[in-house]
């Protein structure tokens, strides 16, 4: 080619003053208009790759692989990580079973699962810790936002829209990614009684979510909302995805009390009452506990993987601070680093961190809160100054904690 002549993109014709890019190749030339399409096609290759391709890019791990991968970013819980690793394991199962028509072929059924536990007990976490692991689009949605169609608040499939969101709009990814609905015991029925009074935040919510939890093909307005009347709904397929609810269930306790005490008076006791660990009633949840509470049987049927996770004792909240892979303190002291601070932070300091996520009745999500409030002048001082070191001592802990309006919540709790 003359040094002289004008070069041009191989692919559509266009001379380079015509492109806002043109890229060599060793023979040719691309321009950024035949990039694009070309990344276009690519994409759109790659989604409609059919469920083989999705399924061969779906890690299953085992059970016991699953709960060693949880365990690196999450402290104690065991029983909810082992039921959850069973469950997993076999709802991805389910997904790679090949589709048959044979009538008499064992057909394996969804295992979404109901998580019970107080707030701040690593509920979303040990679910957001699963769907990282599997590299499947992941959605948390607030149960309480939602309404019975036709009322102020989302509709539940506006569930699907943020999972559709997390997956890029690819929908085939999107049917098999997990959501998380959290605070599922806010749409509780209230009372026991179902014919008092029509219950249209409750009841009417739980009736609208049985559909998405069975598995069933939904419309679903891809911005989701009432504010875009126009768009063109999407048909998402729910059979393989995975829904997590999650809940406090605050006052579940007593239920449960009501119900052991019951059963050992009753014949057919099955729990000795000596046994009994009182100081932690959860652990003996069963579903009927959540009829009681207001959960409709249907609904409960749909997750029937049941399980809960501890209150967070003062070693659990220590260990939280400075085990898991990404720990609090491991940020900061990361956090540090790139400003070539070594950051220490001894024993007593983090006993005494943990002594006062407790006193406020803060749990694990106040660990953070706590840990900002000591570091804070630090991080705000230190970066760009002579001071290459900060050793954090309980003393020093406890200085700017009292300087932090956090010490208001004593008042409070
Ligand atoms: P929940 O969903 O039960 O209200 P989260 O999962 O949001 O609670 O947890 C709150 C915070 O506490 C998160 O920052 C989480 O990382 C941390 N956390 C809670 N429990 C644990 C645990 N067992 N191990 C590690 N971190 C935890």
């Amino acid at each position: 080619m003359a040094k002289d002549e004008i070069l041009e993109c191989s692919f559509c014709g266009r001379k380079k003053p015509e492109t806002d890019l043109l890229i060599a190749g060793l023979d040719a030339h691309i321009c950024d208009k035949c990039i694009e399409q070309a990344h276009g096609i690519v994409a759109e290759e790659m989604s409609h790759g059919g469920s083989e391709a999705l399924n061969s890019d779906l890690e299953v791990k085992r059970p016991l692989e699953i709960k060693a991968f949880i365990d690196e970013y999450m402290i104690g819980q065991t029983a909810a990580k082992r039921v959850m690793s069973v469950a997993v394991y076999n709802h991805y199962k389910r997904l790679t079973q090949p589709e048959t028509k044979d009538e008499d072929s064992v057909e394996i059924e969804k295992s979404n699962i109901i998580i019970v536990g107080e707030t701040g007990t690593g509920k979303t976490l040990i679910a957001r810790t699963i769907a990282r692991m599997l590299n499947v689009p992941f959605a948390i949605v607030d149960a309480t936002v939602l309404t019975e169609a036709g009322y102020v608040g989302e509709d539940v499939e506006t569930i699907l829209t943020r999972l559709l969101q997390a997956a890029d709009y690819n929908l085939e990814k999107a049917e098999r990614g997990i959501v998380f609905i959290d605070e599922i015991d806010k749409i509780a029925r209230k009372g026991d009684n179902p014919s008092i009074t029509r219950d249209v935040s409750g009841e009417g919510v739980q009736q609208g979510l049985l559909k998405l939890l069975e598995g069933s093909v939904v419309n679903v307005p891809p911005k989701g909302g009432r504010k875009h009347p126009d768009q063109k709904f999407i048909e998402v397929n729910t059979k393989n995805i995975l829904f997590m609810a999650g809940g406090a269930f605050s006052g579940i306790d007593k239920v449960i009390s009501k119900r052991l005490n019951r059963q050992a008076v009753g014949y057919g006791a099955s729990i000795n009452e000596d046994k009994i660990d009182e100081e932690n009633l959860i652990q003996y949840i069963i579903p009927s506990d959540l009829k009681s509470f207001g959960l409709i049987p249907e609904i409960i049927g749909r997750l029937p993987v049941l399980t809960y996770m501890n209150p967070l004792d003062a070693k659990t909240l220590r260990a939280i601070l400075t085990e898991p892979k990404n720990a609090i303190i491991k940020q900061y002291a990361k956090l540090f680093e790139m400003d070539d601070i070594k950051f220490t932070i001894n024993n007593s300091a983090l006993d005494y961190i943990v002594e006062k996520a407790i006193e406020y009745k803060l749990g694990a999500r106040g660990l953070r809160s706590l840990c900002e409030a000591v570091l804070t002048d630090a991080m705000f001082e230190l970066p760009g100054s002579e001071v290459k070191e900060l050793k954090v001592t309980k003393k020093y802990a406890e200085e700017k904690l009292n300087k932090s309006t956090l010490r208001k919540l004593k008042a409070v709790s």
